[in-house]
């Protein structure tokens, strides 16, 4: 304890999404909020992500057509989260998502829903095939302008176009499934982009930001609408207890521009709210909760961000800590001279495709949630020792047809035009299966008798193994002129193409153990007054499962929202 230099009615830690509605929320609320963000960048994983929100009963659905209830979407989470997640919790979640979902319509951050994105896991009591997964709508940087926009952290080059232009999940899946429109869509973005110029002299970034570039830069927007000072280069090292109460944070300001990084006491009088996300880019951590093998590098998470510090914060004043066995799981891939790994969510679904592991066998649904991918790399790991990495193996029709990782479809760069550093780093070929079965290092026999099994599964439309096309969740991403099955068309014709896959994560779902209004509670379930966390920083809502695209920023910016409710005494 000790007197505090200066002092907000809440600090934020952290400055992803949970972190900047909660600060945008307590203004509204008549609070003097303060964030402090560890980088020299806002935004975290939230600005690099999809945007998707999973909020069931949402006020878009009616406009879409979609049948929802709460008392489904109650029994969809409580059935996904097995016993890991509180009642209490889940309730409160379904309860505020959709509540939470308005307010940010109320602030400038529009969504609007997916009415054919399905749920994770669509045969589940009360999961829907669509509709409670809500996407941003297209943002406007010129509102923000340019220079502002440069504080926001950059997407991914794996979610642009041409490592340039942004693009919209709708856009996405027209274009990915080839619908009739697909050749249209592009041409208008790119149209739109090359014909913006005026906006390209000031900034290199596309002005129309998408995903989770417009969710972070609409946050943004709202937070310098509301002057709320964020602090970046200022990272939260220990929390400040005066009695039973947290009052304060302790936090390390500047270096970033070479001078001598200073300690400052900052005191909270009502409340501090953890949202400085997981812990997946600190590896002893890894070593010491996550299963094995496992590298801080597989992550698709900015490096250096999230090395879970306001998780240890939080244990060092009792705080309990729940999952942290568990990851948002998903493939991921290096490209050379990129700083992260890439996570793969939908090429992998995509027909005239199959993941094998070093005997050359198929060992999952290629077309499933990301999160059962990564799991089963690694049960498939623990069994024969050769799914670490896992390799993705498709044929020149795949190839011709669907971008996949960095490679865009060979119809529009084809091998010859492909980066030379990019060949045998991140993309293999065999003029033959064997050929590549050898360069990949994968049993040759294996791999022929998968590809022919595959063949024949295309011809019948039945993945007699995994079950691959078999749920309106797989067929999402699937080619809508391919028949019968969507996902499954041979592994025929040379040549054949491989990539290396390894078992990443976009964040770690394990953290400090919240109640219904995300106050951190103690080994002994009491409250710790003063003390609130959202998003990875804490444990999920969702337990071990992952029921729907959006189901980590949406209860991330929820439970902000019943922070900040329970905070002004309106729980
Ligand atoms: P973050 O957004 O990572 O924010 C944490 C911030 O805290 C960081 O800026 C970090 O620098 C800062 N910080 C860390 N330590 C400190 C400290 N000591 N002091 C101060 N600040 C600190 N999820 C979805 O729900 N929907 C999607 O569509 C989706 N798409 C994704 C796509 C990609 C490519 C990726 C990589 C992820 C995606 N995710 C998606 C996952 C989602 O982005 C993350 O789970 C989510 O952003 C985590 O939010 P957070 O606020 O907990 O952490």
């Amino acid at each position: 304890s000790g007197v505090a230099s200066v002092t907000f009615d809440v600090i934020v830690v952290g400055s992803g999404a949970g972190a900047l509605l909660a600060a945008i929320r307590a203004a509204d609320q008549g609070l003097k909020p303060l964030v402090i963000e560890k980088t020299s960048l806002i935004g975290g994983t939230s600005a690099l992500s999809g945007g998707g929100i999973w909020i069931p009963c949402n006020h878009d659905q009616a406009r879409a057509g979609v049948q929802d209830s709460l008392e489904d979407a109650f029994r969809y989470v409580r059935t996904c989260a097995r016993g890991e997640a509180s009642d209490d919790r889940v309730l409160a979640y379904v309860e505020t998502a959709r509540v939470m979902a308005d307010y940010l319509r109320q602030i400038g951050v529009a969504y609007r829903c997916m009415p054919l994105y399905a749920d994770y896991y669509p045969t589940l009591p009360g999961a829907r095939p669509g509709g409670r997964t809500m996407d941003p709508v297209d943002f406007n940087a010129a509102k923000l302008g340019p220079q502002a926009l440069e504080q926001v952290r950059p997407t991914n080059p794996g979610q642009l176009i041409f490592g340039r232009m942004n693009i919209n999940a709708f856009d996405a899946r027209t274009m990915l499934a080839k619908e009739p429109r697909a050749n249209w869509v592009l041409a208008k973005i790119m149209l739109r982009y090359f014909v913006d110029y005026p906006w390209r002299l000031k900034s290199r970034r596309d002005r129309r930001l998408t995903g989770g570039q417009a969710l972070m830069a609409g946050l943004f927007h709202a937070a310098r609408q509301r002057n709320i000072p964020i602090w970046t280069d200022t990272s939260l090292q220990s929390l400040i207890v005066d009695g039973a109460r947290v009052a304060g944070v302790v936090v390390r300001r500047g270096g970033a521009d070479g001078r001598e990084q200073r300690e400052e006491r900052l005191s909270a009088r009502r409340a501090v709210i953890l949202a400085a996300g997981g812990f997946e880019r600190n590896q002893a951590m890894r070593e010491q909760y996550l299963p094995q093998p496992t590298d801080q590098g597989w992550t698709a998470t900015p490096p250096g961000a999230n090395t879970g510090d306001a998780i240890q914060a939080g244990a060092a004043v009792g705080g309990a800590l729940h999952l942290m066995g568990l990851t948002w799981g998903v493939p991921t891939l290096l490209v050379p001279k990129e700083e992260k790994y890439r996570p793969m969510f939908v090429e992998r679904s995509m027909p005239g495709c199959m993941v094998v592991n070093a005997r050359g066998e198929r060992f999952l649904n290629e077309s499933g949630p990301y999160p059962e991918f990564q799991q089963a790399m690694f049960a498939n790991h623990a069994a024969t020792g050769g799914a670490i990495p896992a390799w993705i193996v498709f044929d020149a029709d795949f190839r011709a047809k669907y971008p996949i990782g960095p490679l865009m479809p060979s119809a529009a760069v084809p091998d010859a035009k492909v980066r030379k550093s990019w060949w045998d780093q991140v993309v293999w070929k065999g003029e033959t299966l064997a050929e590549l079965a050898g360069r990949i290092g994968v049993d040759a026999q294996g791999l022929a008798a998968s590809a022919a099994r595959m063949s024949e599964f295309a011809r019948t439309g039945k993945d007699l193994d995994f079950d691959r096309g078999g749920n309106v969740f797989d067929r999402y991403y699937g080619d809508v002129n391919v028949h019968p099955n969507p996902n499954l068309a041979p592994i025929a014709k040379g040549p054949f193409y491989a990539m290396k896959l390894w078992p990443g994560d976009i964040g770690t779902k394990g953290g400090l153990l919240t109640d219904r209004e995300a106050r951190v509670l103690d080994s002994g379930g009491q409250v710790i007054p003063g003390l609130y966390c959202v998003g990875n920083n804490s444990a999920s809502v969702m337990g071990p499962a992952y029921p729907g695209a959006g189901s980590t920023l949406g209860p991330a910016m929820t439970f902000a929202y019943r922070a900040i409710a329970e905070i002004c005494g309106q729980p």
